[in-house]
């Protein structure tokens, strides 16, 4: 929906010199995944930022918008759903404080940046399907750019790491419990 080309990239038998070499030996696993938390948590905070982004459009529309003589939001079939994509964007929003702080730090935060990322991503996408549901027909129209950013918001519970997988972290690395794969 986003990536309209995509391509492999082999290297064989490529020699990289010595002094090119970042940190130690043998580490460079551990490295990129101090990288990855950065990357979650960086997404998150673009998740949160896309979610009030829908919330705000969500919002506007629904009190310019008039049928049967009342704007939409005045019905709680609108509004209810709006508040709480509001709600779940804040907590979302303080884990995703929480994960950057951290980091910032220096202190372990595989947990947090993973935690960060789930609950960003659902809440921003909660708020983009909503969005798209209080534009009613509207929704789907490029004028309004709801459909394009929704299509981003569902991309971030698939990158850069699928939900399931940060659930197997946290049930395998934080809860103590089997690997299942
Ligand atoms: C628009 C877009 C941009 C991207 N940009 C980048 C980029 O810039 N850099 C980059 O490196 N990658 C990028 N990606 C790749 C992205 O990170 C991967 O698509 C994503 O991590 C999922 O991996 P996969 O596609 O191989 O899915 P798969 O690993 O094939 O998984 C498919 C499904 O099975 C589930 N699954 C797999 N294994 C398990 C398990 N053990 N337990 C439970 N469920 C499981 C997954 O959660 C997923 O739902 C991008 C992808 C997209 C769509």
């Amino acid at each position: 929906m986003i990536n309209h080309e995509t391509n492999e990239l082999f290297f064989d038998d490529l020699e990289i010199p010595a002094e090119n070499l970042i940190g130690d030996e043998g580490m460079g696993f551990r490295y990129i995944l101090d990288g990855l938390n950065a990357e979650r948590t960086l997404i998150a905070a673009e998740c949160i930022g896309d979610g009030y982004w829908f919330v705000e459009r969500a919002v506007n529309y629904a009190n310019e918008r008039v049928v049967f003589d009342r704007p939409i939001g005045q019905n709680q079939g609108i509004a209810f759903p709006l508040a709480d994509a509001y709600a779940h964007l804040h907590a979302a929003g303080l884990v995703v404080r929480e994960a950057g702080w951290r980091y910032d730090q220096g202190l372990p935060c595989g947990e947090h940046a993973n935690l960060a990322k789930l609950l960003a991503a659902d809440a921003a996408f909660t708020a983009a399907d909503r969005a798209m549901q209080t534009h009613g027909g509207f929704g789907y129209a490029t004028e309004y750019d709801i459909e394009r950013y929704w299509k981003e918001a569902r991309l971030m519970r698939l990158a850069p790491i699928p939900q399931e997988m940060v659930l197997n972290f946290l049930s395998e690395h934080v809860l103590g419990l089997p690997r299942s794969y």
